[in-house]
C-alpha cells in the first residue's frame, strides 16, 4: 500500500491480494531444495567413501565435474590431475597409447557391451608396476555426461595369480611325483584320518593297483576300496595299529594280507610316519611293499629246517634201528655158533640151531641189501635195465617160493591169472619188478596170522601205453588211516616204535616205491585196520629199444648132474671165504685151486691150460680183480670168468663184463645161484 497525506491524515492506499497458494509453493520449494541439498550431501559422502570410483564428465567438453578419491586412487592417478578426460588419459595411459586408443574406440562405439572392461592392466606411471582395474562407464548423451565408474582389483589379480601359480606349481611337483613313482611297482602314499575318524588317501602312486587293485582316483575321499580287499582275518589287527600310531604319533608299520577276487592273496608290509594337521586329522605318509615271495621263501625255509630237523630225528631212529637190525641176528649167528660148538648134542639139536643161523644170516643179509638199495636210489645211481619177462612165469615163481612159508603159517596163498598167454609179456625192468612184488608178498604173508594172501594182475591200456596194475591183498592185521601214507617213507618204521612193526628195517615199501616210481607206474594201500590190506603198483611197458636179454626169466631149476665134472681156480683173499666156496662147489669141481691174489691167478692160468671156471674176486690186495681178468683175457678167450663182489652196487656188473668177465654174482654167494650160473655156462 502506498501512504499519503491528506489533512495531516497518512493514509494508504492499497490492494489486498491472496498470496497463500504461493507461500505454500515456496514452502514447498524450500523443502526440496533443503532435500536435495541434503540428499547431495549424503550422496557426496556416499560417494567419497565409497570404495568404488565415480567420475563424471561433459562429453563435450571432457571436463571433470566429479570424481572422488576412489577413483583417482584406483587409476593411481592425484586427483588434481583428474580435470578433465585428457590430462587423465595422458597421466594414466601416457605410457600405453595402444590401450589407450582401445578404450576410446569402445567408448565412442557407443555399444554398451564394449563399455565395460573387466580387467584392465595398467602400468604405474612411476613404480612401472603393473595394477588392475575393473572399468565401467555410462554415456548420458542427451546431458552431456559420462559417468565412469572403476574398481581396483590388483589384490584379487594378484591372489588369483598366486593361487594359478601354487595350483601350477603343485600340479608340477603332482606330475613328478607320477612320474617318479611310476616306475616303483609298490605303493607310494599319503594317507589321511578326519578328526570324524574316517580315512581317505589324498595321495598314492600309482602302484596302488597292484598293491590294493584299485586307482588312486578311487580312494581320494575314500578307504572303501583299500578297507574292502585287506584280508578278514588281518583286518581288525592293520585297524588297530594304525589307531595307535596315531595315539602315539608313532610310526606305523605292519605286515598283512590282501585278497583282490581273481588274484592269489599277497602279503603286503606297509610303513609309514604320521603327521598331525591343524584341524585335528592325522597324516601318514610311506610306502607298502609287496612280500609275497618273501613270506613263501621265509615259510619255505621254516619248513626245509623243520624237515631237516625231523630226518635228522628220523635217522638216528633209523641207525638205531639198523643196529638193532644187524645186531639182533648177528647175536643169533654168533650165539648158536657158540653152542653148535657144545659136544653132545643130538642130530636134530644140530639142524635146528644151524636153521636158525641161517635165518638170522639171511635176516642181516635183507637188512644190508635194504641199506644198500635205498643208498643207491638216495645217490641216485638206481638204473633202469630193461628186458622183456613174462610176468606170468615170475608170478608162478614168486608163487611157489612163498608157498611153503605160507603153508607154514597157516596161510592160504592165491595166484590169480586172469590173463591169455599172449598178454604175459612186458618190457620192464625185471630185477626192480621182482623185488617190488617179493616185498609186497613178504609183507603180506609176514603182517597175516590167518586167512588168505591172494595177489594177480590186470592189463590196463592207457592212451596207447601199457600198464600193468598188480595187487596183493591180505587178511592180516591191516594199517591204521594215519599210516597209510608214512609206511612208504624212508626211515618211518624206524620211528614209529610200532607195535606193529615186526623185525625189518622199514626200508621195503621205501624201496618199492622208487622202483615202481621209475618204472612209470605207482604204488599205493588199500587197508582196514583188523580187516587186511590190499596193496596196488603200477607199471608201464618200456620202449622195446631198451631191452636187453634177461637170466632172471630163467628159474633156478633143480641140481642136475654136470656132463663133466670141472676144474676151477678160486681167486680169494679171505679165508671164510675159500672155505665156504670149497664147500658149496664140492660137488661140482674135479680140482679146486685156490690163490689169493691177482698176480697169482694171472699166473696160475698162463701155466694151467686145463682150468674150465675162474671164480675171481674183485677187492684183491695188488693187482684187483678187475685188473687180473684183463690180463687173462690177453691170453685166454676161452675160460669161463665169474666176478664175485661184495659191495654188490649199481655198475659192478657193467665193469665186471666190460674188464672180461662172463658173469657176476654177488657175496655172499647163494649156492643155487652159483650153480645155476656154472650150468649156464657149461652147458652151452
Ligand atoms: P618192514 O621191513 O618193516 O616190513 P616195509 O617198508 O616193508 O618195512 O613196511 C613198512 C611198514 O608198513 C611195516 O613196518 C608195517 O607196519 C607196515 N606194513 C607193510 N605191509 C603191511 C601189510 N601187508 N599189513 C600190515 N602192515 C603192513
Amino acid at each position: 500500500s502506498q501512504p499519503r497525506t491528506i489533512n495531516n491524515v497518512v493514509c494508504w492506499d492499497g490492494i489486498e491480494v491472496d498470496i497463500t497458494k504461493q507461500k505454500l509453493i515456496e514452502d514447498e520449494l524450500i523443502r526440496a531444495r533443503d532435500k536435495a541439498e541434503k540428499n547431495e550431501i549424503q550422496l557426496n559422502a556416499i560417494l567419497e567413501k565409497s570404495p568404488t570410483g565415480f567420475a563424471i564428465n561433459k562429453i563435450s567438453t571432457g571436463e571433470v565435474t566429479y570424481v572422488n578419491k576412489a577413483f583417482a586412487d584406483a587409476y593411481h592417478i592425484p586427483i588434481e590431475l583428474c580435470t578433465n578426460v585428457s590430462t587423465f588419459f595422458e597421466y594414466v595411459y601416457g605410457d600405453q597409447m595402444e590401450m589407450a586408443n582401445k578404450i576410446l574406440d569402445d567408448i565412442n562405439s557407443n555399444d554398451p557391451e564394449r563399455m565395460k572392461w573387466e580387467v584392465v592392466p595398467i602400468t604405474e606411471k612411476k613404480t612401472k608396476e603393473i595394477f588392475y582395474v575393473t572399468a565401467s562407464n555410462m554415456m548420458l548423451r542427451k546431458l552431456d555426461l559420462m559417468i565412469s565408474t572403476v574398481t581396483d582389483i590388483t589384490s584379487q589379480v594378484r591372489n588369483e595369480g598366486e593361487l594359478k601359480k601354487a595350483k601350477e606349481k603343485a600340479e608340477e611337483s603332482g606330475e613328478k611325483f607320477r612320474k617318479l613313482s611310476a616306475n616303483v611297482p609298490d605303493l607310494i602314499f599319503q594317507f589321511t584320518r578326519r578328526p570324524d575318524g574316517s580315512y581317505y588317501v589324498p595321495i598314492a602312486s600309482d602302484g596302488i593297483k597292484n598293491v590294493f587293485g584299485c586307482s588312486p582316483e578311487d580312494v581320494l575321499d575314500s578307504f572303501e576300496p583299500i578297507a574292502k580287499v585287506i584280508h578278514p582275518e588281518d583286518a581288525d589287527r592293520v585297524i588297530s595299529d594304525i589307531e595307535y600310531s596315531a595315539t602315539h604319533l608313532a610310526y606305523f608299520t605292519s605286515e598283512f594280507r590282501v585278497q583282490i577276487p581273481g588274484r592269489e592273496i599277497q602279503w603286503i608290509y606297509s610303513r609309514s610316519t604320521p603327521e598331525k594337521l591343524d584341524d585335528g586329522s592325522i597324516t601318514w605318509y610311506g610306502f607298502n611293499v609287496n612280500i609275497t615271495q618273501r613270506k613263501k621263501i621265509e615259510d619255505e625255509l621254516i619248513k626245509a629246517k623243520e624237515k631237516a630237523e625231523e630226518s635228522d630225528r628220523l635217522k638216528s631212529a633209523f641207525l638205531a634201528n639198523m643196529s638193532h637190525e644187524i645186531r639182533t641176528p648177528m647175536n643169533g649167528i654168533l650165539g648158536f655158533t657158540n653152542l653148535l660148538l657144545q659136544p653132545d648134542l643130538s642130530g636134530e639139536e644140530q639142524e635146528k640151531y644151524i636153521d636158525i643161523i641161517k635165518k638170522s644170516g639171511d635176516r642181516m643179509l635183507t637188512t644190508v641189501n635194504d641199506i644198500i638199495d635205498i643208498s643207491r636210489i638216495e645217490a641216485g645211481l638206481e638204473e633202469l635195465n630193461a628186458s622183456e619177462i613174462n610176468i606170468n612165469e615170475q608170478m608162478n615163481y614168486l608163487y611157489s617160493f612163498f608157498k611153503p612159508e605160507a603153508e607154514k603159517k597157516g596161510i592160504k596163498l592165491v595166484y590169480k591169472n586172469e590173463l591169455a598167454e599172449k598178454e604175459h609179456g612186458i618190457v620192464t625192468d625185471p630185477d626192480k619188478f621182482n623185488s617190488i612184488l617179493t616185498n609186497l608178498i613178504k609183507n603180506a604173508i609176514k603182517y597175516t596170522e590167518k586167512g588168505v594172501v591172494e595177489f594177480g594182475y590186470a592189463l590196463i591200456n592207457k592212451d596207447q601205453t601199457q600198464e600193468l596194475k598188480f595187487y596183493i591183498k591180505d587178511t592180516g592185521i591191516g594199517i591204521p588211516k594215519n599210516r597209510q601214507k608214512a609206511i612208504f617213507d624212508r626211515f618211518v618204521q624206524a620211528d614209529i616204535e610200532d607195535i606193529q612193526a615186526k623185525q625189518g628195517s622199514g626200508l621195503g615199501l621205501a624201496i618199492s616205491k622208487a622202483y615202481a616210481e621209475m618204472m612209470g607206474g605207482n604204488i599205493w594201500v588199500d587197508s582196514k585196520e583188523g580187516k587186511g590190506s590190499t596193496f596196488y603198483f603200477s607199471i608201464k611197458q618200456m620202449p622195446v629199444s631198451k631191452a636187453k636179454p634177461s637170466i632172471i626169466d630163467n628159474q633156478i631149476k633143480e641140481e642136475e648132474n654136470l656132463r663133466e665134472k670141472l676144474n676151477i681156480l678160486v681167486v680169494e683173499d679171505d679165508e671164510t671165504s675159500q672155505q665156504f666156496i670149497s664147500l658149496v662147489l664140492e660137488k661140482l669141481a674135479n680140482k679146486i685151486i685156490m690163490v689169493q691174489s691177482g698176480l697169482e691167478a694171472v699166473e696160475i692160468s698162463k701155466k694151467d691150460t686145463e682150468i674150465h671156471l675162474i671164480l675171481m674176486d674183485i677187492q684183491l690186495p695188488g693187482m684187483n680183480g678187475y685188473e687180473a681178468t684183463k690180463e687173462i683175457r690177453k691170453f685166454n678167450k676161452e675160460v669161463i670168468i665169474i666176478a664175485q663182489t661184495a659191495y654188490a652196487l649199481a655198475g659192478d656188473k657193467e665193469k665186471a663184463i666190460e674188464a672180461g668177465c662172463n658173469d657176476y654174482i654177488t657175496k655172499p654167494i647163494n649156492q643155487e645161484e652159483l650153480v645155476y650160473l656154472i650150468k649156464k655156462y657149461w652147458e652151452k
